[in-house]
Formats: structure tokens, C-alpha cells, sequence
């Protein structure tokens, strides 16, 4: 008996939820996943949200009436494309904003700087900073520093260009001066916090991106050179003569609240195992946040809408998730992103989330398929390297083991991650930067990316596979 007619008749009885679940490497499943992942090829639901949505709201800071907004708008879109059970998850935010700000060499050498304050900076007193600079190559080299060298200067730490990489991974090293530098200059007197930009492009256009608070407090004024900026800066530095910097920053933050937009795609017959899509509906100011991340939203949603649209609904639920928040650090952890609401908020039933995915990597082509350690060498793989091998997506043996920033508190509550990893090479040209637009996106490389995600969402939603249950092939494991 076919599974379809088995599903009909135990519908018949009344048993539906007792229906034997199909097995992932099935034939009918996989043809079924062949067929919505073309279909999700030809949809265009992707570019019309990331259209819409960027054009509608622009940036989207979080915490901004312009993220609360989309939010709203958000949801409505869900609605209208079927989606069931929409709700808006809002939580309490320390927002911020970034004012006027401006960067100068003073002095014999005077001239302006392209500079951009880090996010949740501190402003400059009025009239600003002005100290000599005392210039890093890397934080060691600052933490080693004696604070008499650093005391009442401007810090400035100049990793050098970030690589690019097709998987992103040098941006590792370069975040967490981002995150961590000002604290540790501010610990050592330091009046204000200078750092080439956490890119690998060569325009003259800073990368913003959040810097963190200790001990539940701001530290000193921070700020992200652009590149070409941060050469001069160490070309001047290299003459060995003082350099003098001024800064002046009016950023402020505010009391607000931040919110996660949820929507489901009931499953058939075991609508209580969920499946999370997610990605971040929070953007930087500079630009209109079109590759981080509404487009990631446009490709979760799309993938679930071609499914719905596939004419057969799968065994589980497919729940897209517009998180909160992504972007910021946050003076405690009372206030957090949406990532962490989210997990707290669901407790218990995260038991029944089968898996979790998140877009978070802009808008280029996926090129591997990452699964929980005990996916690897399994049938799932190998039925799911039938459906995406031939759009160019290969498995790979690097398990996904965080998920992102989003899903990723989901992880030591028990979820499993799926990765669909995307072509990052150009990604941080654009990250975090005023030119972080809708036309860098490319229509064709954008539907792949939905394919992708819509064939391999049917492989999960539509069987059995239980992802925690999952023991490794063999005990070597490859793991990152
Ligand atoms: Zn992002």
C-alpha cells in the first residue's frame, strides 16, 4: 500500500494522528521534495518580501518604532499567505541611537575621518574627546599594555583587513574586538575606543555592529574606521610622531520594547512537532538591513509558502519566526534578543521541536547542507543530498552544532540545528554598512536559497526523523 493511501484510509478511521509517518529517504518523499523545490525555485515570494519589506520600513533598528512597525506589518504578510496562529512575542529593550557623530585627525596633520559609532556606544562628552592615539594590533597587544600607556588616550586596535571567506570565518577574530575592546581599553583609562572596521571591502564606508557592556554599564565612546581610513590612521602612526584624534558622538539609548513575529503552518498529522525557521526582522541604521536579515525572512517564508502551496501539507508544523533584537548587546540579562525570549518563553515545549534552522548569511547561493552529529552518514543525509546536490548544495561533514544567534539558545534546551550554509564571500563587503541595500541582492542566487530550504524542509517535515534520537554513523564523528 502507498503511504498516501495508507495516510487516506487511517483519515478515514479517524486515526490520523496515529498515521505511520514516511521515512525520509522514501521514494514518494524524496520525489515530493524534487518537486516543491523546483516550485519553491519559481516562487517569488522571496523577492517581494525583501522588496517590501526594505522599501516599506527601511532600516530597522532594534527597538525602533520602524522594527515595531514591520513587525506588524510582518505579521499581517504571514497572515495573508495562509499562515495560522500569527502572534507578536513582545519583550522590554534597551534601544538605541546614534545621533551625530563625527572622527578628526587634529593638529599638523589635521583631517576628517569616515567613522561610524558602534552600537550601543556611549556619547562623547559635549565638545568631545580629543587625546593622542595609541595604536594595537591586536587585543593581546592591548591587554598586555601597562595602563600608564593607555590611561586618558584614544585605544586604537587595527587587526588589519578581515579575510573573506566562503564561510564566513574570518569574522571571528575581528568581532570580538568589536564586543570586547572598549571594555578592556575602559579598564585601563582609556577615553574612547578606535577600531578599523570589521569588513574585507575597501570602500570608504564603516561597519557599524554592537559593542558590549560590563558589569551591566556602558564603557567609553567606541568607534569603527572605515578601511581606508584605518590605513591612514596607522600610516600617520608609523611616522612616530603623536597623533592627536578628536571624536564626538551624541548617541543616547532609550526604554522601549522589542517583539518576535511567529507564524504557523499547521502540520496534517502531527501538527504538535514543530520545525523553527528563523531569522531576524532587526536591522543597523546605515543601511536598509536588505542581506542582514530581511533576507533571511524572505527565504524562510518563501520555503514554507511553496510548501504550503505544494498542494499536500506535511506531517509537522513549519513555524516561520521573525525574531527581535538580534543585533544589540543589552546592559543586563533581564532585556536579551529574541532568540533568548523565544527559547525561555516556550519551555517545556521545546521537547517538541524537531529542529531548527536560521538565514542569517545574507542572500547568496547555499552551498553546503550541515546536520546534528548524528545525522551524518545517515539515510536523512543521503536522501537529502538527492534533492540539493543538483541546485549545488553538497553535505557536508561539519555538524551544526549553534545555529546562530537566534535559534541558538534552543540548543542547550535540547534542539537540534539544521545549516544551510551560504557563499559569504562578498557578505562582509556589505555587513553592518550603508550600503546594505536591496540591490545587492540577486534574484537568482535569493531563489536558490528557497529551493534549497523548501526541499529540504519537506524531507523533515513530511517523515519521521528524529534528529535527537540520531546516533553518529561512527564514533569519528568529524566536529568544529
Ligand atoms: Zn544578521
Amino acid at each position: 500500500m502507498s503511504r498516501r493511501l495508507m495516510t487516506a484510509s487511517a483519515l478515514a478511521l479517524g486515526l490520523a494522528a496515529f498515521a505511520p509517518l514516511a521515512h525520509a529517504q522514501d521514494a514518494a518523499t524524496v520525489q515530493q521534495a524534487i518537486v516543491v523545490r523546483d516550485a519553491a525555485m519559481r516562487s517569488n515570494i522571496a523577492l517581494d518580501y525583501v522588496t517590501q519589506l526594505t522599501t516599506r520600513f527601511g532600516a530597522r533598528p532594534a527597538g525602533s518604532k520602524s522594527e515595531q512597525n514591520a513587525a506588524a506589518w510582518a505579521a499581517d504578510y504571514l497572515r495573508a499567505n495562509g499562515f495560522q496562529n500569527v502572534r507578536i512575542e513582545e519583550f522590554p529593550l534597551v534601544g538605541w541611537e546614534r545621533g551625530e557623530s563625527s572622527a578628526a585627525i587634529v593638529g599638523d596633520n589635521a583631517q576628517p575621518l569616515v567613522a561610524a559609532a558602534l552600537g550601543h556606544s556611549p556619547a562623547t562628552p559635549r565638545g568631545g574627546v580629543e587625546a593622542e592615539i595609541v595604536r594595537f594590533a591586536s587585543m593581546e597587544e592591548l591587554q598586555a599594555a601597562p595602563d600608564a600607556a593607555v590611561r586618558g588616550k584614544i585605544v586604537y586596535i587595527d587587526l588589519g583587513q578581515m579575510h573573506p571567506m566562503q564561510d564566513g570565518s574570518g569574522y571571528g577574530p575581528q568581532t570580538r574586538v568589536r564586543g570586547a575592546g572598549p571594555g578592556v581599553a575602559a579598564a585601563k583609562g582609556a577615553a574612547a575606543f578606535v577600531m578599523r572596521s570589521v569588513g574585507s571591502d575597501e570602500n570608504r564606508i564603516p561597519h557599524t555592529g554592537t559593542t558590549r557592556y560590563v558589569d551591566g554599564k556602558p564603557t567609553i565612546p567606541a568607534f569603527a574606521l572605515a578601511a581606508p581610513d584605518a590605513d591612514q590612521v596607522s600610516r600617520l602612526a608609523a611616522l612616530g610622531q603623536p597623533v592627536r584624534m578628536r571624536l564626538t558622538s551624541t548617541a543616547r539609548t532609550y526604554e522601549t520594547h522589542s517583539q518576535n513575529v511567529i507564524g504557523d503552518l499547521p502540520g496534517a498529522t502531527r501538527p504538535d512537532e514543530i520545525i523553527v525557521l528563523g531569522s531576524h526582522m532587526d536591522s543597523w541604521d546605515l543601511g536598509t538591513g536588505a542581506i542582514d536579515d530581511a533576507a533571511g525572512g524572505a527565504i524562510t517564508v518563501a520555503a514554507a509558502k511553496a510548501i504550503a502551496d505544494s498542494g499536500r501539507r506535511p506531517a509537522r508544523t513549519l513555524r516561520v519566526i521573525f525574531y527581535g533584537s538580534e543585533e544589540v548587546a543589552q546592559p543586563t540579562a533581564q532585556t536579551g534578543n529574541g532568540g533568548g525570549v523565544y527559547a525561555k518563553a516556550q519551555g517545556a515545549a521545546l521537547d517538541k521541536h524537531v529542529i531548527a534552522g536560521e538565514s542569517d548569511f545574507g542572500a547568496d547561493r547555499v552551498y553546503a547542507l550541515r546536520l546534528p552529529a548524528g545525522a551524518q552518514g545517515s539515510d536523512f543525509q543521503k536522501a537529502a543530498t538527492r534533492v540539493l546536490y543538483p541546485i549545488g548544495v553538497l553535505a557536508s561533514d561539519r555538524v551544526e552544532t549553534e545555529g546562530g544567534v537566534d535559534v541558538g539558545p534552543m540548543g542547550p534546551l535540547g534542539v537540534p540545528f539544521f545549516g544551510l550554509a551560504q557563499d559569504g564571500t562578498r557578505y562582509f563587503d556589505l555587513h553592518h554598512t550603508a550600503n546594505d541595500t536591496l540591490d545587492k541582492i540577486d534574484p537568482a542566487q535569493l531563489s536558490q536559497n528557497v529551493a534549497a530550504w523548501a526541499g529540504l524542509l519537506w524531507l523533515i517535515a513530511d517523515s519521521d526523523v528524529d534528529f535527537r534520537a540520531m546516533k553518529p554513523a561512527s564514533s569519528s564523528t568529524p566536529a568544529h
